[in-house]
């Protein structure tokens, strides 16, 4: 794979299983990307192929049944998985934040949110709470709410503005890496649009990275750097995001694009990709893909293809066809 040194995030075979009284399932099956400073890097693919496994494993937010089983997390050159004590709560929040999915499940009800901005303060840094409550107005006017509202609960905010707080608080300690796991989900389309601009906005005035995750690939492709594309908990594909679905490498990526409308052009009918991804439990033998995969040929029933680097795209992907 093309390593970069310079990149802020290093992901390498990065292992995650779910553990049961019986059985052990593999969720994430040794995936490795990077992530570059500055960058917005997407995952994509359907609902349980383990993006946000991968999320919370790299945030160190995986909790029992979940484990992180194997691989390395470099984060500007150290190793996440070593860090533990005052050292991993300075890096969840302080370096790497988070905004989750419904900010109504995010948020505290019964909590004023100025509150929740202070305590997040002040629980990482050791300030006043008037040091504190300055800077939570700094971030409500930095994503666009008068600090007037600070003192409100979150039922009394629109969708999108509790979305903000999310923001602002994830913002709130300058983490070098937001992590936004489906951040404009639920919201209406005007309102993600905002979102999105505005977030990009604030990336190029602050400088953090995203790992960005999303259903909506249209939104993705607009939003983010370069795109890696999961499946069935690995990593299939890993491209520029202006030209992964325009010359797809895989036929994951390919039946992927295939599925949903583009955004200019004429409008043409959709293919969507027959059958389902495998549970966890009925893995297949050789590529996870080749049940659904009409280009499969003789070797992908039994062996299982690797990631290679095709640097006249800037892409990697894992396909025997690649290989022929
Ligand atoms: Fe299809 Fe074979 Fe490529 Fe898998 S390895 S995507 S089954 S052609």
């Amino acid at each position: 794979m093309f390593f970069d040194p310079s990149a802020l995030m290093e992901v390498r075979n990065l292992a995650i299983d779910y553990v049961g009284d019986n059985e052990v399932l593999r969720a994430v099956n040794g995936i490795s990307f990077n992530i570059k400073r500055g960058e917005i890097f997407g995952l994509a693919g359907e609902s349980g192929c383990g993006k946000s496994t991968v999320a919370f494993g790299l945030a160190r937010l995986t909790r029992l049944p979940g484990l992180v089983s194997g691989g390395s997390v470099s984060f500007n050159g150290e190793e996440v998985l070593n860090f533990d004590g005052d050292r991993l709560r300075q890096y969840r929040w302080g370096e790497v934040s988070f905004v989750f999915q419904s900010a109504m499940n995010a948020l505290n009800p019964v909590i004023r949110v100025s509150e929740q901005l202070t305590d997040v303060i002040q629980t990482h840094k050791s300030c006043s709470l008037q040091v504190a409550r300055e800077r939570a107005a700094e971030m409500f006017e930095l994503v666009g709410i008068h600090p007037d509202r600070l003192e409100d609960f979150p039922h009394q905010f629109s969708g999108g503005m509790r979305q903000r707080i999310c923001i602002a608080i994830a913002l709130c300690l300058e983490p070098k890496l937001i992590i936004m796991d489906e951040p404009t989900t639920a919201l209406d389309v005007v309102v993600q649009r905002d979102i999105i601009e505005q977030i990009r906005a604030l990336q190029e005035q602050l400088g953090f990275s995203v790992l960005f995750i999303t259903h909506d690939l249209g939104l993705m492709i607009e939003f983010c750097d370069r795109i890696g594309i999961m499946y069935s908990g690995e990593l299939v594909e890993v491209g520029p995001s202006a030209t992964i679905f325009e010359n797809p490498l895989h036929p994951y990526t390919e039946a992927l694009g295939q599925s949903f409308p583009p955004l200019t052009g004429p409008r043409v009918r959709l293919e969507g990709i027959e059958g389902s991804p495998p549970r966890l439990s009925e893995i297949p033998l050789g590529c996870r893909f080749s049940p659904r995969c009409s280009k499969a040929i003789a070797v992908c029933k039994n062996q299982s293809p690797h990631l290679i680097d095709y640097p006249k795209q800037e892409s990697r992907a894992a396909c025997h066809l690649l290989q022929l």
